[in-house]
Parts: structure tokens; C-alpha cells; sequence
């Protein structure tokens, strides 16, 4: 019985939401992208699906166009209720994260009008991981959004922390955002419901919803009961496993995040540059872990230079990959800078193409990799994450233990390339990270489980 349909806008987002639903209790499928309508990728589909609570639909609609966001989503959406899926949760960053056009806005705007609803909240709160919000302002630990290392974010610079003028501004003229304060939220369920009922009547259609504490999550979740959609981080999802199966709409389970036991090569692709990342590496390389850093004005260079830099990194990690001194020979590769250096290799070419090429060659460089027989993959970056999974050919995720909160390990079948024998199939594991998430150590706390 499908419970929820889950649309995320970037890859760790999904697999974030699915660890959340999972520790609930919920059998979760992380699906990459909306499933073609043709072929072998419905039968895998169909296989990975079967017996799920929840499934998530990873796409990577966070910083492309609105238009294609929308369109994305919407089919996502569709494959979702032909699933059986009667709720939706839209999934965007605990960080609010979208480009100064903003893709959050029109993506909810449309799923309301699909789903026939004139109102939804919006929540990215996730105090877990420090993320609150207080009279719709979002902070970051201590700091507001607009003070925090989201400033200076590759794609989506985050430099107003009122997300309800943020999500004013991403709306169309007939859209007004309002607010469920946080004096509401502590009085419980039935003022969120009050709340609620009295911005529909003023005709507001979205409500950016306070929250400090996990069990503000749990109220705004049981005060949403009534409403098809909600749009929110990971954190609203924490309450959703227990609120459903009170409500008979689903049955949570002791074994949700069962892999098979992890084993062979792996490798460690990083591709953020987030605080949190820039500490990892440092600490990875601090404790004399091999780690190469991409030659990243080489592959913005072009073609030629582009691809000689691949070929030498993979010269440098081919002797490491499977070698017998267990997870401290585990090859690091990554492309991670400090805001200074980032800024400087994308005045160059902009943002966005900088991004794209450097996702490009880690993507070719995961392919490679993965013919060298990694089937350990833990991955730093939301957009890095989806092109690497991508290279991969994996189509589905199951969602296992958490490494960290907001992600877990996941298993994914290998889709054999067309005319291989065996050898490209097969189950590998996956630890995609979201770039502000992890302590100093991620990395080899995410290998250091099997
Ligand atoms: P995060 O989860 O931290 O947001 P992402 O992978 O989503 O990380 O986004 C980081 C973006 O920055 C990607 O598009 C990536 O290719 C790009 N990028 C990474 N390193 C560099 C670099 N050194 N110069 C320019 N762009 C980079």
C-alpha cells in the first residue's frame, strides 16, 4: 500500500527524506528520475517498487529552469498516483535553497492546481541537523540562513533568510504566502488546524510554518493531516510514518532499512563545496588518506584538457582501487574548493557552466571507475550526486541504515550495459550526501559500516 509520493528536488534531498521515512518505519524506494514508460526500466521498477510505503522521486529540477521544474515534477507526480500514491510531499533543501529565480514558488504552485488543494505549508526546518525557523526566518546552528556558508553557495546563493518574502517572491501574483508563528505551532495540533482554516478564509495559499524543536514537526504534520500536499525539508517527514499508520493508511516496520552486507571496492567523490565538505576533505587528507584534487581550470579549459585531466586521475586511482589494506587506501577524488578559489574558476564561464562541466568529469570518472569494479560509492554533493548516479546507470534506490542524520547508506541494482555478461550487474552501495551535511569524519564513518 502506497502511502506517499515523494517529489525531491536534487538526489541527496531524496535519499535524505527516504533515511527519514525509513527510521519511521516505512519501506522506502528512492526512484532516480521519473521511469520511462518503455522497456527494461519498467521491469526493474516495478520489481524495486513492489512491496514500498513510500516512494521518492529523485529529480534534479533544484536550479534548472522553472518551466522544466515544473513539468518534471508534474510528471513525477503523475507516475506517482498511477502508483497508488494518494499524498504528496514535495522535498526541497532544509536550507531553502533555489536560485534568485526560484524553482520552490512554481513547483508548489502547480502541484496545488494538480492536486486540486488551494493550500499547503512550507517547512524545511530539520532541527536535527540545526536547521529552525522563528517567525518564518531561517537559521543555520546559530546563524541566519542569510549569515551562513549558504551565502556563498556555488548554484543558489541564500541571501534573505525571510523565507516568506523568499517564497513570495518565487509565486505568481495570485499566490500570497503567510506564516503559522511559532506561538501557534507550540499550542499544539488543533491551533495549527485553526490557524490553517483562518489564512484559507483570507485567501492565503501557502504558509511558511515555524519550528524549533522535532516535536513541532510532529504537531504541523498531525495539524496537516487534511491536506493532500505538504512541501517541506526532510524533517516534517519524521512524524509522517506513525501519524499514517494511526491513520490506517500505512503499517511501519521493524527491518525498513535491511541491506545485503556491503562489500568490494570503493571510492569517495566529492563534488561540493560547502563548509561542511571542505572540512571533510581536509580531515580525510589530514589523516594521510590518498585523496587528488581535480585540475579544475583544466576541465574548464575544454575537450582536450578536460579529458587528459580524467585520464590522469584515473591513472592515479587505478592502483588503488580493491588494494588489501582495507578502507584507509580508499581513493578520494574531488573537485571541492574554498569560497575564494570557487569564485575565481567561475568568473570565468558563470556558475552554472563551471558546475556542469565539473559534474561532467566526475560522472565520467565514476563510469570509468565503475568498470574497474568500485561498488562502494560515497558521494559529497546534491547535483554531484545525481551525475554520478547517473554515469552509474542506477535506476533505484533502496534506502538503508543512516550513516549520519539526513543520510543513508542505499543499495542500488546495476543495470547491465547493453551486450555485457554479468559482470556490470549487480548490487552496489551508495552514501550520497548532501553538501552541508556529516561531521569532520563522514567520509570513513560511511565506509567504516558494512
Ligand atoms: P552541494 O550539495 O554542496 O550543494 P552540489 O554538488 O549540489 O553540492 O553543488 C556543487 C556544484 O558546484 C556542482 O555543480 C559542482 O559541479 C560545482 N563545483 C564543484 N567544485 C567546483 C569548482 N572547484 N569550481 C566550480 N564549480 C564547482
Amino acid at each position: 500500500m502506497l502511502a506517499l509520493g515523494v517529489i525531491a528536488d536534487d538526489f541527496t534531498g531524496a535519499t535524505d527524506v527516504a533515511g527519514m521515512l525509513v527510521r519511521g518505519g516505512l519501506r522506502t524506494v528512492q526512484l532516480i528520475g521519473v521511469p520511462s514508460s518503455s522497456g527494461a526500466d519498467d521491469i526493474d521498477t516495478e520489481a524495486a517498487v513492489a512491496g514500498a510505503e513510500a516512494v521518492v522521486v529523485a529529480l534534479k529540477s533544484r536550479t534548472t529552469p522553472a518551466a522544466d521544474a515544473v513539468a518534471e515534477s508534474l510528471a513525477a507526480w503523475h507516475w506517482l498516483r498511477a502508483a497508488g500514491a494518494k499524498r504528496c510531499y514535495f522535498k526541497y533543501c532544509s536550507t531553502f535553497d533555489s536560485t534568485p529565480a526560484g524553482n520552490i514558488g512554481p513547483v508548489t504552485e502547480a502541484l496545488m492546481s494538480e492536486l486540486g488543494t488551494d493550500f499547503t505549508i512550507a517547512c524545511p526546518a530539520f532541527p536535527e541537523n540545526g536547521r529552525t525557523i522563528f517567525r518564518g526566518h531561517l537559521f543555520v546552528g546559530d546563524v541566519l540562513l542569510s549569515d551562513s556558508g549558504m551565502r556563498d553557495h556555488p548554484l543558489t546563493p541564500m541571501r534573505d533568510a525571510n523565507l516568506v518574502r523568499v517564497l513570495q517572491a518565487q509565486c505568481g501574483a495570485g499566490t500570497r504566502v503567510g506564516l503559522i508563528r511559532y506561538d501557534t505551532v507550540a499550542r499544539g495540533t488543533e491551533a495549527v488546524r485553526q490557524r490553517i482554516a483562518a489564512l484559507r478564509s483570507e485567501g492565503v495559499r501557502m504558509a511558511v510554518a515555524d519550528a524549533l524543536h522535532d516535536d513541532d514537526l510532529r504537531t504541523l504534520a498531525a495539524g496537516c493531516s487534511d491536506l493532500p500536499l505538504l512541501t517541506a525539508g526532510s524533517g516534517l517527514a519524521l512524524g509522517l510514518p506513525e501519524l499514517y499508520e494511526r491513520l490506517g493508511e500505512a503499517r511501519r516496520h521493524a527491518d525498513a532499512a535491511g541491506l545485503d552486507p556491503m562489500v568490494g571496492p570503493a571510492v569517495v567523490l566529492s563534488g561540493s563545496c560547502s563548509q561542511a565538505t571542505n572540512a571533510q576533505v581536509a580531515h580525510w587528507r589530514d589523516a594521510g588518506r590518498p585523496a587528488r584534487a581535480l585540475d579544475v581550470r583544466a576541465l574548464l579549459r575544454g575537450d582536450g584538457a578536460a579529458a587528459a585531466e580524467v585520464a590522469a586521475v584515473l591513472a592515479w586511482a587505478r592502483p588503488l582501487i580493491g588494494r588489501g589494506d582495507g578502507d584507509d587506501a580508499v581513493p578520494l577524488i574531488y573537485s571541492t574548493a574554498a569560497p575564494s578559489e570557487l569564485a575565481a574558476t567561475q568568473s570565468e564561464l558563470g556558475a552554472l557552466e563551471a558546475g556542469a562541466r565539473v559534474e561532467h568529469a566526475l560522472a565520467a570518472i565514476a563510469r570509468e571507475l565503475g568498470s574497474m569494479g568500485v561498488r562502494r560509492w560515497v558521494v559529497a554533493g546534491g547535483e554531484t550526486s545525481g551525475a554520478v548516479v547517473q554515469a552509474l546507470g542506477a535506476s533505484a534506490l533502496r534506502i538503508g541504515p543512516t550513516i549520519c542524520p539526513g543520510v543513508p547508506w542505499t543499495q542500488a541494482q546495476r543495470r547491465a550495459a547493453p551486450g555485457a555478461q554479468g559482470a556490470q550487474g549487480g548490487s552496489i552501495w551508495l552514501a550520497l550526501k548532501s553538501g552541508n551535511f556529516g561531521a569532520p569524519d563522514f567520509f570513513s564513518a560511511a565506509l567504516r559500516m558494512k
